[in-house]
Order: structure tokens, then sequence, then C-alpha cells
């Protein structure tokens, strides 16, 4: 894939990139009184859906065109960059007309090619950073899919956002992180920037500050959080969004650990259990060639190859030895039963021989 940075205009580029703001565009007033008080907290990037996908019919869908005008405002008074959710052609023809800075495809849309390549068709020939949320189901090749229509129609500028996958058992979170997922992304594809989107993981406030902490911990480039002025009473997703000011707490108190110092150290760390490893490879082959020895004079005198008193004695003792060095009783149990498996395997083909 040709990817570029996100090279945003007036935004650092340094971890995390944050971008925040409401699920939805409600009023031209809260959608002001929103993004004020996030530029006075230092956020660079607005984010607000125009039009929500919604699972189920007579949920607020969003406004629309009308909205985008407030989007405009938004950048005019505060001089942040604005965000919007793309589904449709139609959509990506708007937001543009606009001058919406950044669009997004949410995770509904990512599970429809269909749908992506009709968007990727309309983004020929425009410059813009898009970014691409993880499909519903966690299906990493129709979310790298949805990335290749994109990046086919021109976009270098890309990033990916990961929101969870869908449940049905729904536990702690409304969306399972399953966070292997994005770890596999960006080992198969490193430069593409991944932002973790903790607001629909969660769907719960108070599991964001967490999750923001895991993402920055995984190494994740950004977060996207929903964030509005009075998040009870917000039409979509009231009960995972933030005020900003809690945000800028959350944000403040984040640890971002750089990751060339702790994959050094780790690298070093990781060296000595190779060698090791090597090293226990290296003694448990010299106890098989021992075992193969006592295998012989087993033939030669006509003995049994298990001896129970003495397998006993062997487990015991090595599960008192690995106790006695901090090792739990049952995991010493279960690598002697199988070194003991393997010797007596390598006697029996002594005896049948
Ligand atoms: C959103 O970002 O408001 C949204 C609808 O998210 P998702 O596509 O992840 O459900
Ligand atoms: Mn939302």
């Amino acid at each position: 894939m040709e990817l570029e940075k996100l090279n945003l205009k007036g935004v650092e580029d340094k971890r995390p990139l944050v971008i925040a703001g409401p699920c939805s565009a409600e009023t031209e007033d809260q959608v002001m009184d929103t993004a004020k008080q996030l530029a006075k907290n230092g956020i660079k990037v607005f984010r607000a859906g125009v039009w929500k996908p919604r699972t189920k019919p007579g949920g607020f869908e969003g406004n629309g065109v009308a909205a985008l005008p407030w989007l405009q405002q938004v950048k005019k008074e505060t001089g942040m960059l604005v965000a919007t959710e793309v589904a449709t052609a139609k959509h990506v023809e708007e937001a543009l007309k606009y001058g919406v800075d950044l669009l997004w495809i949410g995770a509904r849309t990512t599970a429809d090619p269909f749908a992506v390549q009709e968007i990727a068709d309309t983004l020929k020939g425009v410059d813009m950073p898009i970014l691409v949320k993880n499909p519903v189901n966690p299906d990493l090749e129709l979310w790298i899919g949805a990335l290749q229509r994109i990046n086919n129609a021109g976009i270098k500028r890309l990033g990916a956002i990961h929101r969870g996958f869908s449940t049905y058992d729904k536990k702690l979170y409304r969306n399972l992180p399953q966070w292997h997922i994005p770890i596999e992304l960006h080992r198969r594809i490193p430069e593409l920037p991944i932002i973790c989107d903790p607001s629909h993981i969660s769907g719960r406030r108070d599991l964001i500050s967490p999750l923001c902490q895991q993402a920055m911990d995984l190494q994740f480039d950004g977060l996207i959080i929903e964030s509005h002025c009075d998040p009870d009473h917000a039409w979509s997703d009231a009960s995972q969004q933030l005020t900003p000011d809690v945000l800028s707490l959350i944000l403040n108190n984040l640890v971002i650990r750089e990751m060339n110092q702790t994959t050094e150290n780790l690298s070093e760390l990781r060296k000595q259990i190779d060698e090791i490893d090597m090293e226990l490879t290296e003694m448990l082959a010299k106890r098989m060639r021992v075992a193969r020895e006592i295998g012989i004079y087993k033939k030669e005198h006509e003995m049994a190859i298990l001896q129970t008193q003495r397998y006993d004695e062997i487990i015991n003792k090595r599960v008192e030895a690995g106790s006695a060095m901090e090792m739990d009783g049952e995991f010493m149990k279960v690598v002697f039963e199988a070194i003991h498996a393997e010797s007596v395997r390598q006697q029996m083909k002594i005896m049948e021989g």
C-alpha cells in the first residue's frame, strides 16, 4: 500500500493524535458550545456525526446537510479541523462542498464492499485524509480490503480506527476490543496509523480512561473520543460521552511510553530468553541420550520400560524442587510428565529396534 503521513494542518505530528467531539451534531448551539470548550482545552481536530447510521429506525439519524454549515462555523471560530462520517457518495460530495477536512467510514459501512467502493470512486482525484473504522464483525481481511479500496482510489493519507467488534453476548464492553486484530493490522501494514475509539469500544464513560492508556501502551497513534457539552442529554450515545473538561483530565493523565526505550530493553531480555530456551533444549537432548542408554540396559536385562515407583519418585521430587523455586506444582507436574513421556517413547523405539 502506498501511504503518506496524515499530515493534518496545524496538528503536531506526535502521539496521540486526538480527535474529539460529539457523537452527533445535534444543534448549532450544542456544536459550537462543545467545539469552543474542546478548542480551549487544546483539541485540534473536531468530530461530529452528521449522518448517523442507527441500528434501529426511530433513533436520531443526524441532521444531514443542515449540520454542515455548523462544522464550517467551528473551523472559522476555533481554527480546529473538522471531521465527519460518510456512508455514501452523496455524503462525500456534500462534505467536500462544505470543506470538511477529514472523513471517516463507519463500522457498518466498512462491512459493505459496495458502499466502500462507491465512496472510493467518489474520492478519486481528491487529496484528503480518510480514516476507515474496523467492520462491525471481527474480519481483518474485510478491514484491509476497505483500506485497499480507498488507497486504490489514490488516497495516500489513510488511517484506521479500531472501535471494537460486535458481539451477541454483551458483557463489560459494548464492542469487544479484540486487540490482536488491530495489532495484526499493524504487523501487516506497519506505516498505517491506527487510532483507537474507546468511546464505541466501551459504551461507558467510566471505562474510557483505562482504554486510552491501554491503546497508548499498545503504541496506537491516536484516539478518537466522543465529547459533548451536556453528555447526559446527548441525542445519541449519551452513556459514553464525556464533557470536554473530563476529557482533558483523562488526556493529561495519560502516560505516553515511547517504544524505542521499551523495545530496546525488551529485545535485550528476549535475547536472554532465546539463550535460556536453547540451553533448556540442549539439556533435554542430553537427558534423552541418558534415557536411551537406560533403554539399552533395560532391553539387555529384559526389564519393563515403565518402573512405576521410579516414575512417582521423579514427579514428586521435581514438583517439590520446583515449588522451592517458586514454580507452580501443577506446572512442574505437567512439564515432567511430558518429558517422561518423550523418554518412554524413545526407549520404546530401542526395545522395538
Ligand atoms: C460514530 O463514530 O459515531 C459511529 C457511528 O461509530 P461506529 O461506526 O464505530 O459505530
Ligand atoms: Mn457514537
